[in-house]
């Protein structure tokens, strides 16, 4: 009926369902991750259903996204893992969100803003354990180990957490996988010698949760899989249902002559007669330029190519001699599960050389979000 013309539908018993597969993947506790809005699907509307589903906690990377889960009336667990040097600490606190903790210097603004709240930081330790981004790294472990033992002695902080995360999820039997849970375990062994043992300890994402149930600890973080992508394709679709379906209206179908260009620069013309269909999604909406003349839409059933270049707001399918009958007010699918031979986010990723995780998490511009929860296909197995 109200449609959209682009139209980004989250399938809120989908996320059910796959919070469902994690949790046939392991006893640990689920920290559903809904960072960056939630991977483009709405940060509050996920993390509501991933919660109902069985989900222990949110997990974000900003106090940003961590407070307007807050204002959204989430009460459960979240955790924020990463600050600049701006970070409102203050506000965290009073919010009850979990501060990952990077540095000791960080640890430091941590400390100064639970005492000028006159509250107790809730504090998870994030350890490098070689992915050499945030955490702190091995060589300055001893400092921030020992500045975490004297806030913990002094009432500031309580020690909640140590987390890490995987540089080679995606290659389960990978050495380094073992070596970093053997580091983590380690600086959590190490917080407990100096009288701040940890509760919980975590650094298992989405691969790891579906490969490696070994590498679970008391939680897991699981993003992508939460949202119904294969976090390793090669290995198949682990029986998650995606969440996202993108489709456009069909706004207009017209007939063109053989040797007519298409679109700027007319990088595709008509080899024969044609009818070509234009969608209102572009490259402002999420719709990656790269895949000009190389994506295909459904329509009723049916597959269309993309011709000619992707445009900031438009696209232009051939329909052929639109055998189907094409009409405007019809709906193309983007992409969605893949069901049905549909197109997936996973193909448009393949065809330009990076990961879905890209694409979802890019749809934006006028594409409107709606939410269902309609009954799904697919097992939890
Ligand atoms: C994004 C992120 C995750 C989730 O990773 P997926 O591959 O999407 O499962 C987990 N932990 C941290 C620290 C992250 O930044």
């Amino acid at each position: 009926m109200n449609t959209p013309a682009l139209e980004a539908r989250i399938d809120l018993s989908a996320v059910s369902h796959n919070i469902g597969v994690l949790r046939a993947h392991t006893s640990a506790g689920i920290v559903a991750v809904v960072k960056a809005d939630g991977y483009g699907h709405g940060a509050v509307e996920v993390g509501r259903a991933a919660l109902a589903a069985g989900a222990a906690q949110l997990g974000v990377t900003t106090i940003g996204e961590a407070l307007e889960l807050r204002r959204a009336g989430i009460t459960a667990p979240v955790l924020a893992w990463l600050h600049g040097g701006n970070a409102d600490f203050g506000s965290a606190i009073e919010a009850d969100v979990q501060l990952g903790v990077s540095s000791s210097r960080e640890l430091d603004a941590v400390v100064a803003a639970a005492r000028a709240a006159g509250r107790t930081a809730s504090v998870t330790v994030k350890v490098d354990t070689g992915l050499a981004r945030n955490g702190v790294h091995i060589t300055e472990w001893d400092d921030t180990r020992d500045a975490l033992a004297k806030a913990v002695a002094e009432q500031v902080i309580t020690m909640h957490g140590v987390m890490s995360h995987l540089v080679r999820a995606d290659e389960p039997d990978h050495p380094l996988n073992d070596l970093q849970t053997e580091r983590l375990d380690e600086a959590a062994d190490d917080l407990a010698r100096v009288g701040a043992p940890v509760a919980v300890r975590h650094i298992a994402n989405s691969a790891a949760t579906l490969t490696r149930p070994d590498l679970a600890r008391d939680l897991v973080r699981p993003g992508i899989a939460v949202y119904g992508r294969s976090p390793i394709p090669e290995l198949g679709d682990f029986g998650l249902v995606p969440v996202m379906t993108l489709s456009a209206e069909v706004l207009s179908v017209k007939k063109i002559p053989a040797g007519q260009g298409v679109s700027y620069s007319h990088s595709w013309v008509a080899p024969n007669d044609t009818n070509v269909a234009l969608l209102p999604a572009g490259y402002a909406d999420g719709v990656p330029r790269l895949l000009s003349n190389m994506l295909s839409v459904q329509i009723n059933g049916h597959r269309y190519r993309n011709v000619g270049r992707i445009c900031m707001d438009q696209m232009v399918v051939d329909l052929g001699q639109n055998p189907a009958g094409v009409s405007a007010g019809d709906r193309a699918v983007l992409f969605g599960t893949g069901a049905g031979d549909g197109p997936t986010a996973l193909e448009w990723a393949e065809a330009i050389g990076t990961i879905d995780y890209e694409i979802v998490s890019g749809i934006r511009g006028r594409a409107v979000r709606t939410y269902v929860s309609g009954p799904i296909t697919g097992e939890v197995v």
